[in-house]
């Protein structure tokens, strides 16, 4: 080990730097957004942070696949990666225990990014864990990443906005308040997290202004293996998604936008 403070080259069991015991240097943590799944959609203010990382703590969804696409197209990162999200034969590490590790991480003096997939601001918990690490005097940059929000239906087609079509867009989980959701067809809603209950989401924005006949569309695994796309409306969504077998992760937009997509020709 070199002490380069004092020029004194390798530090002995008697130097200064043994008598100060470990390094007290604080790291740093850098949550990156690794976006929906493709590599291409990784910013480069990401990509750097990966590589100049010394231990990258990753989720399930998303950042672990971008990985594995970045080293597929030859880049280097030889950060130590962390999976808190499917840890072999244990089941993923909560929050409370996220926010310690990235805490100890860098009290360790590392280079910490913590890899969330999509926007890490756009339920991601980020800023829990910024929160958390800036509490415990760990400087936090953040680097956003792109939203599957956006980034999914974009794949089938579907913008979000479009003049003359809808001129909002509301990004929602499926939660009960999804009646409070107003507007109609002309705004556009999507839902991230929706699968399993989306055939109450579906009932209950049908019985409001957007009615029966609202086009809907499903978008499974953008990016990946099982990319898959089911239109339908709010009236037959809940059938069509049980029928094809429909799994998260996936993304379902409802309103007029919908129909923009070439997928819409399928409507049933
Ligand atoms: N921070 C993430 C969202 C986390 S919530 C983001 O900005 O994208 C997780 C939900 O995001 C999933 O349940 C699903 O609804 C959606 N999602 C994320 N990646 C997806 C993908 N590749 N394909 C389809 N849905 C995805």
């Amino acid at each position: 080990m070199t002490d380069a403070s004092t020029g004194l080259g390798p530090s002995t069991a008697l130097g200064p730097s043994t008598a100060l015991g470990p390094s007290t240097a604080l790291g740093t943590v850098t949550l990156v957004g690794a976006g929906p799944g493709d590599a291409g959609l990784l910013t480069l203010r990401g990509l750097r942070a990966l590589q100049d990382a010394d231990v990258i703590v990753a989720d399930r969804l998303g950042a672990r696949a971008v990985l594995a696409r970045l080293a597929d197209e030859g880049h280097t990162i030889t950060a130590e990666v962390i999976d808190v999200g499917k840890l072999p034969g244990h089941h993923p590490v909560p929050q409370d225990g996220i926010n310690q590790i990235l805490v100890d991480l860098a009290r360790q003096g590392r280079r910490v990014v913590r890899l969330k997939g999509g926007d890490p601001f756009v339920f991601g918990r980020g800023r829990e864990e910024q929160l958390f690490c800036e509490a415990a005097g760990i400087p936090v940059e953040v680097v956003s990443g792109v939203t599957s929000a956006v980034a999914v239906p974009a794949l089938a087609g579907i913008p979000l906005t479009q003049r003359g079509v809808a001129e909002t867009f509301t990004v929602a989980s499926a939660h009960d308040q999804i009646d409070a959701l107003g507007g109609g067809r002309d705004h556009t809603i999507v839902l991230l997290m929706g699968v399993n209950t989306l055939g109450h989401s579906a009932h209950v924005l049908a019985a409001g202004p957007r009615g029966d006949e609202c086009p809907v569309a499903i978008i499974e695994d953008g990016f990946g293996e099982r990319q898959r796309v089911t239109i339908g409306t709010l009236g037959t969504i809940a059938h069509l998604a049980a029928a094809r077998q429909v799994r998260s992760p996936a993304v379902v937009v409802i309103g007029d936008v919908v129909m923009l997509s070439p997928h819409a020709s399928t409507v049933v």
